[in-house]
């Protein structure tokens, strides 16, 4: 095995990065004449259990927690159900499917039966079936009948349409309706088309609206199809909530009676059938159980280790990991003039809903990695470079590979990398890694396909843009750099590997994060039953108010209305007739304007910032109205796609930030000052000394001044004032309060309790994705020693989002597995007194200061065994 110099790095500044422009540049230079069966460089592998013991003697210290062998699966299949038409039979034999497995037949009975379904089984489990089958039968058996099929995206509905066009089932005339329709044929499909394929957005903006142009289609709806639902999430997914009760409502109008039947698809997840049940308002029945065929993995878990806190390392340019592995205060805390700890009512507060606009669920928010300087100090090997070197070791070895990284940069500076050592071993042998990033064109796509599944390339790092975009399977091994937020990712990207009948590897690479942190050590969570499940919240009153002014836009609103629109309906309705929104009358409530209401479904975070070049005038980006104080102030260093910008001015009013060019090597931190107040309760768990609450608050928080941070070595340069306005955030918050007697029992010196409640706070935000479907950057968090409200030491964890989410009350309901991991993940990283694996946290407020390790596990451990098991919502 090759050994890499001691000061190997990666490039220092994105200029370096070689960014791989086209497929022709994968390409050139590969030699047709290596195998991928005998590897270019070192014998050739021979199972993944054997690669997977080469990979791991590149540590002192085994990175390996966990080997977990996934073994393959035959597949069950079932008879046809009885009622299923001899031409679809034949349609399904002609495309080489014999039976459905089981899993397929019992969800298509239940729909056939006129049962709301969702199916949640894994990747390529042929969930498509589960509906295609009651549904067509239906539009064979009842020529009049029809079908709405809903994906988030207009490419899946394109696939879906192709695989309906192709099964040839006269009279059903499938045809996709959505923005890129042209006006002549929108008419033609209202009137003859019998499946209709479209979105959210559009049936929320088009269909609904012109709901008179569709009574027919609408009277004689047998089923909506709802694919992929578990992206239908957080506020949008509250948003849509209320879209399929609009379209229940519109069908009820038109004399559609009972409703249609919605089917369901979804990837594995915690309680299926609660979560599909909120989105439609409806009973729903899950089937779960797998049943078809999958081939077997070796799943490693691979915690890159701890670097060693001598000088040596700081001389040779890493970050300096002393700091923190001594105990010693933080560059950062010291040039900050931050609270000393033993100030006892020092508030620390983390932001919630900081996050790019346009980030499309189910993709988490990217985040940004610092290959070089870590912004926090960093005791850990960084995750990125663990990722290019299992990428140059089984590329070296032969083998082909594909590694998953959650940003563009990080995929580009992985894979030049890998590049990178492999052509210090064999001169040339880096040309076949390259990075995939989206954007490509379709041609340029298929090359690359073409290149990785050829063997002319053998390594390529990628965003998770391969899950919507590529058809990429049968690669050898899978290198995941970083947990992808969901179970369902992890598995999308880990079932890109392994071709029929041969074995495949799938590496899941732990970065400094605590729930990456746990998983790791906890195999369970990630091999065992889902715990996490998809949240939304139709209640939220910030959306609820929007969608019943749509309603009424649509239709006037009659008291029964309001039923189907849930708890909240007749507050909102009654906030929306004294905006002058709605009028009142006998017959109902009337939209009182002439336009409609203009409500996204994916907005959020109030009205999104431009970014703007100042010299070309040309629109970088846009940034989401929270996050533009903490990214776009004036002076903040601002990446775009890799690219470094220096912000000149910020104009709230106009939304509008001008940036040049410009990559200083310092990176900018924005502090803020936050403070929060208890509205109202919900609901609460008295446990003697512990207290679990759920209810309203207000989060008030102004970003004052920002830090200027040296890349290289994570040291403060200075702090600058801001003068930004505050803002106000209604939300939903979960807290927990502790008597201080009980911290004194549990050994808690008072001095310690802000640090200890900060830590346990940042390591309970970075653990609830865990139980829910949410990122870390979806949620805020504030910890006080004594907080006005509780007159208690109190951590809140909010929803960053106005109204909540629903992820707040998701914790609440779990909160003793919530906590218990957050406990584990803190008493279980092998650092002394807190690293980023566990305790920092990356968009800290008050930088990671007082922050104290051991404490915070004493706090937990006073909750964990005051709280009964279960919390009751
Ligand atoms: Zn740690
Ligand atoms: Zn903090």
């Amino acid at each position: 095995m090759r050994t890499r110099p001691a000061d190997f790095r990666f490039p220092n500044t994105s200029a370096r990065v070689q960014y791989v422009t086209s497929a022709a540049t994968v390409s050139a230079g590969s030699d047709p004449e290596r195998t991928t069966d005998a590897g270019p460089a070192g014998p050739p592998v021979a199972s993944p259990g054997d690669l997977l013991r080469r990979l791991r003697q590149r540590h002192p210290a085994d990175p390996v927690t966990h080997v977990e062998r996934v073994p393959p699966r035959a597949g069950t299949t079932a008879p046809w159900p009885s009622w299923t038409p001899e031409d679809l039979r034949a349609a399904y034999a002609r495309r080489g499917v014999t039976a459905p497995w089981r899993h397929q037949a019992e969800a298509a009975s239940l729909a056939y039966d006129r049962r709301h379904v969702v199916v949640a089984t894994g990747t390529a489990s042929g969930k498509s079936l589960a509906y295609q089958l009651p549904a067509l039968a239906t539009l064979l058996a009842d020529p009049r009948a029809t079908v709405l099929y809903l994906a988030p995206t207009k490419a899946l509905a394109a696939d879906q349409l192709r695989a309906v066009a192709t099964l040839e089932i006269e009279g059903v005339r499938p045809a996709c309706y959505d923005g890129d329709t042209p006006r002549a044929e929108r008419e033609w499909i209202r009137r003859h088309s019998r499946f209709v394929l479209t979105n959210p957005d559009m049936l929320h903006h088009g269909i609904l609206p012109g709901h008179a142009q569709w009574s027919g289609f609408l009277r004689r709806l047998a089923y909506v199809v709802i694919d992929e639902c578990h992206v239908y999430r957080g506020v949008f997914g509250s948003h849509v909530a209320h879209v399929l009760r609009r379209l229940r409502r519109q069908c009820a109008r038109y004399g559609r009676t009972g409703g249609p039947t919605f089917v369901l698809a979804s990837a594995t997840s915690g309680d299926p059938a609660a979560a599909a049940g909120r989105l439609t308002g409806l009973p729903v029945t899950a089937i779960t159980e797998d049943t078809s065929p999958r081939a077997g993995v070796t799943f490693a878990l691979w915690e890159p280790p701890l670097l060693p806190p001598e000088p040596s390392a700081a001389a040779a340019g890493s970050p300096s990991p002393s700091a923190a592995a001594a105990g010693s205060p933080s560059p950062s805390a010291a040039a900050a003039g931050s609270p000393s700890p033993s100030a006892a009512a020092v508030v620390l507060p983390e932001q919630g809903g900081h996050r790019a606009a346009g980030d499309t669920p189910p993709m988490p928010a990217p985040r940004q990695e610092s290959p070089t300087g870590s912004d926090l100090t960093q005791v850990r090997r960084s995750a990125l470079r663990e990722t290019a070197d299992l990428l140059a070791d089984t590329v070296a070895a032969g083998v082909r590979t594909l590694a998953f990284v959650r940003s563009r940069r990080g995929a580009e500076v992985v894979a030049t990398s890998a590049r990178r050592s492999l052509d210090e071993a064999v001169p040339g042998l880096g040309d076949r890694v390259a990075a995939y990033r989206g954007g490509y064109l379709r041609e340029e796509r298929r090359e690359l396909e073409r290149a990785l599944l050829h063997g002319d390339l053998l390594g390529l790092a990628s965003t998770n843009a391969l899950e919507l975009g590529v058809d990429l399977i049968g690669l050898d091994a899978v290198v995941i750099c970083g947990y992808p937020g969901t179970r369902a990712s992890l598995w999308q990207q880990a079932g890109r590997a392994g071709r029929s009948g041969q074995e495949a590897l799938a590496v899941l690479v732990a970065r400094d994060d605590p729930l990456d942190t746990y998983l790791v050590h906890h195999p369970e969570a990630v091999f065992g039953a889902p715990v996490e499940a998809t949240v939304l919240d139709p209640a939220n009153a910030y959306v609820l108010g929007p969608q019943l002014a749509c309603a009424a836009a649509e239709a006037p609103l009659t008291p029964a209305d309001l039923e189907l629109f849930g708890d909240g309906a007749k507050q909102a309705v009654r906030e929306l007739v004294e905006a002058g929104a709605l009028r009142q009358r006998p017959t109902g409530w009337y939209w009182r304007h002439r336009e409609r209401p203009e409500v996204d479904l994916r907005g959020e975070g109030g009205t999104p910032v431009c970014v703007v070049e100042a010299a070309t005038g040309r629109l970088l980006g846009t940034v989401d109205g929270g996050s533009a104080h903490f990214l776009l102030h004036p002076g903040a260093v601002y990446l775009h796609q890799g690219v470094s910008y220096v912000v000149d001015s910020l104009d709230l009013d106009d939304g509008c930030a001008l940036v040049h060019p410009e990559e200083p090597d310092w990176s900018t931190h924005a502090r803020d000052v936050t403070s929060l107040s208890v509205v109202s309760v919900r609901s609460y768990v008295d446990a003697g000394p512990v207290g679990l609450f759920l209810g309203e608050v207000d989060v008030t928080s102004q970003v004052v001044s920002y830090q200027r941070w040296r890349i290289a070595t994570g040291e403060v340069i200075d702090t600058r004032p801001l003068d930004l306005p505050a803002r106000e955030l209604r939300t939903v918050a979960v807290w927990f309060t502790l008597s201080p007697e009980s911290l004194l029992v549990a050994g808690v010196d008072p001095a310690d309790v802000p640090g200890a409640l900060h830590a346990a706070e940042h390591a309970a935000i970075g653990l609830l994705p865990l139980v829910a479907t949410c990122d870390r950057w979806d949620i805020g968090g504030l910890s006080t020693a004594v907080h006005p409200d509780t007159e208690a030491p109190t951590v809140f964890v909010y929803d960053g989002h106005p109204g909540g989410a629903g992820f707040a009350e998701r914790a609440y309901g779990m909160a003793a597995s919530w906590l218990r991991a957050t406990r584990d993940a803190i008493a279980e990283c092998g650092c002394e007194s807190g690293c980023p694996s566990c305790v920092q946290s990356p968009k800290c407020g008050n930088g990671n200061n007082p922050l104290s390790k051991p404490d915070a596990i004493r706090v937990l451990d006073v909750v964990l065994d005051n709280l009964p098991e279960v919390a009751r919502v």
